[in-house]
């Protein structure tokens, strides 16, 4: 595991925070836990269970949770391999956002405009939801609803947002939903250089993400759900006359009625499952707390989150205790689909994200950056999330989200314990459920096709900035990503 600066003191022997160390390299997110992080025992016999959730993460959390809402009776367990919220779910940049991983554009075109609202307004309720829950459950995840801007910077950049307004009155999105925001405004609220505009949505709210999957990881246990911590699932089987479910781990096998899995970036590394969703790595870094008047010229005030309109994408947020935690792609995709833990750590794209964010905002010129980390997010062939069920077999999992997946995992999980104990809801009727996407062509080509696209972004966005002209290139890959 690579190295950040820690925000206090090095754990001493003796100190309980010497034992959690590891889990505090995880991400910025995780170092600045109040607690330390105790890994929950694994499990150490076997289990006969109704449901077995496969990862800890936002996707098996929420799963367990409205499971366990809906049906206090049935026995359910999460297996996670390190300690809940060990992979995206405690390490992202803590969008709790609208956005699903497809445009509305992409997604009115392939379901159609009323499929495509019901998404959009399942999303915009999921974002609520988060912070319905976290306020129910006393989880202290800093959660502000500021919404999300995304900066125009460069005139190709000018272009494509006002064209992106258009499109969304076109589709019938309201100007209450995602409105134009004038020069002026837009600086007012991210008082970043070369500001021309932007495109502002309300429905986003800012989070500690590790706050919140640890919270939910308790509120979880209390409905009654055993979490196995350091319980990494080696295999799979399922056998007898009732169709068994199986599932290996060290410490014993747990046979279940229903096995989810919520592996995400991690599914590849599942036996059989190489193909199914690519991990592509974001990246982060987060600076010291910020002097006053440094953030009264950053703004990013209430819990907004911030972008621009370049092609490879950066997010960021002020965090709670006045830093910028920035993130953005750029690391690349790994030979055979590799997740290793050294590759966390990209210097020369954490290089660049400290660069793009003083570009950004030239006050913070001289300011430390703590920590850079970064982690595998999930990503299907058709970049279209999707939530599975198959209630002959007892097979099920939600994953996909690329970027987005903060909000979409509740979505995910409520629709998975609607499907799971057989309720019809409109949840279940989501274009997203059941979707099944195409597997990843074999190696080389995926890695030729995915670090080819990473290059055409590289390449757009430089010539877009130099010219001023949008690079046809980049927005060809931006379709072929589902924007
Ligand atoms: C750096 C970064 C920034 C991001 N920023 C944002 C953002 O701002 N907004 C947003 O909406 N989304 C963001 N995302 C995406 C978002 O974090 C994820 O979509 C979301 O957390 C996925 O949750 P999950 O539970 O499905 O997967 P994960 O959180 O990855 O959880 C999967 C879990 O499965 C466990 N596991 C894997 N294999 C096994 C096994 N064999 N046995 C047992 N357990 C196993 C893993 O240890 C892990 O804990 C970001 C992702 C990254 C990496």
């Amino acid at each position: 595991m690579p190295t950040t600066e820690p925000t206090q003191s090095p754990p001493q022997a003796g100190d309980a925070r010497a034992d959690d160390s590891r889990w505090r390299r995880v991400s910025y997110w995780f170092d600045s836990l109040a607690e330390p992080v105790l890994p929950r025992p694994p499990l150490q016999a076997d289990l006969d269970l109704d449901v077995a959730i496969v990862g800890a993460g936002y996707t098996g959390l929420w799963t367990a949770y409205y499971l366990a809402g809906l049906d206090p009776g049935l026995r359910v367990a999460v297996v996670e391999k390190e300690v809940a919220g060990f992979g995206a779910s405690g390490r992202n940049g803590g969008w709790c956002s609208a956005f699903f991983a497809m445009s509305d554009a992409t997604l009115a075109e392939q379901v159609g405009l009323a499929g495509m609202h019901a998404m959009r307004r399942a999303m915009e309720h999921s974002v609520d939801e988060v912070g319905a829950v976290a306020a129910a459950e006393g989880i202290d995840c800093h959660y502000r609803k500021g919404g999300s801007i995304s900066l125009a910077r460069t005139s190709a950049q000018l272009a494509a947002a006002r064209g992106e307004v258009e499109e969304a009155r076109s589709l019938g999105v309201s100007q209450d939903d995602l409105r134009w925001c004038d020069q002026v405004e837009a600086f007012e609220l991210v008082g970043a250089t070369r500001v021309l505009g932007g495109v502002f949505t309300p429905h986003c709210a800012a989070i500690h993400p590790a706050r919140l999957v640890r919270g939910l990881a308790e509120a979880v246990e209390r409905r009654g759900v055993t979490i196995y911590e350091g319980s990494p699932v080696s295999g799979f089987s399922r056998a007898g006359p009732r169709g068994v479910n199986r599932l290996q781990t060290p410490g014993g096998r747990l046979r279940a009625d229903v096995v989810i899995r919520a592996t995400e970036g991690f599914t590849a590394r599942l036996p059989g499952r190489r193909r199914e969703v690519v991990p592509l790595y974001s990246l982060m870094v987060a600076t010291e707390p910020l002097p006053e008047p440094t953030l009264e010229t950053v703004g990013v005030n209430g819990g907004l989150t911030f972008t621009d309109g370049r092609h490879l994408i950066i997010y960021g947020q002020r965090t709670a205790d006045g830093r910028l935690a920035f993130g953005g792609r750029g690391a690349p995709y790994h030979f055979a689909s590799g997740i290793e833990e050294t590759f966390d750590q990209v210097p020369a794209v954490h290089s660049a994200l400290k660069a793009t964010l003083v570009e950004l905002f030239p006050s913070l010129a001289g300011v430390a950056f703590t920590h850079t980390w970064g982690g595998p997010l999930g990503v299907h062939r058709d970049w279209y999330p999707s939530v599975r069920f198959d209630r002959a077999s007892g097979l099920g999992s939600a994953g996909g989200y690329v970027g987005d997946g903060v909000s979409t995992t509740n979505l995910a999980g409520r629709t998975l314990a609607d499907l799971i104990t057989g309720r019809d809801t409109p949840e279940t009727h989501l274009c997203w459920v059941g979707h099944r996407s195409p597997p990843w062509e074999s190696e080389p080509l995926r890695w030729l096709g995915l670090n080819a696209g990473l290059l055409a972004m590289q390449w757009g966005d430089r010539t877009e900035a130099r010219t001023g002209r949008p690079s046809r290139l980049a927005a060809s890959v931006d379709r072929l990503t589902g924007h």
